[in-house]
């Protein structure tokens, strides 16, 4: 399919799009045993396992399963710039951009996760920590040069 859409239709842009509220994902976070299905699942809580320190920071579990989908997504956005088929036309001189969207059941708007990728530098610099995701802390007052 990618190699067909790559190759002969030549198509400019590939979107991977996920959404929030993902089963998947929540299922993948529950820690629970579903049966064959983990299978797919793995992949999902490596990547929460992976950085959980930083999800569980999020306190709210809804927004944390809504961190672990946009993240995913940006793994799959990487994982399609990793395609030998994709390295071979950006090799070709070929003009190809894989992007990051995530949808929202809620509101029905389809978010752009400013994650694009355009050539192998870019899909480099690509990396799963999102908007989504709290920030660091600032100084504290009494670090500042001021306090
Ligand atoms: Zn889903």
């Amino acid at each position: 399919m990618l190699q067909f859409a790559v190759e002969v239709l030549k198509v400019k842009h590939v979107i991977v799009c996920g959404h929030y509220g993902c089963g998947g994902v929540r299922a993948a976070l529950s820690g629970k045993r579903h049966g064959l299905i983990d299978h797919w699942l793995a992949p999902i809580r490596c990547l929460y396992e992976d950085d959980v320190e930083h999800f569980d920071r999020i306190l709210d579990f809804e927004a944390r399963l809504n961190a672990v989908c946009e993240a995913n997504v940006l793994v799959q956005v990487r994982a399609v710039a990793a395609n030998p088929f994709v390295l071979d036309a950006w090799a070709r001189g070929q003009k190809l951009a894989i992007h990051g969207w995530i949808y929202s059941i809620k509101d029905g708007l389809i978010r752009d996760l400013q994650a694009s990728v355009s050539g192998r530098k870019d899909a480099a610099r690509l990396r799963v920590r999102t908007a989504a995701l709290p920030k660091p802390a600032p100084p504290r007052a009494s670090e500042s040069a001021d306090g």
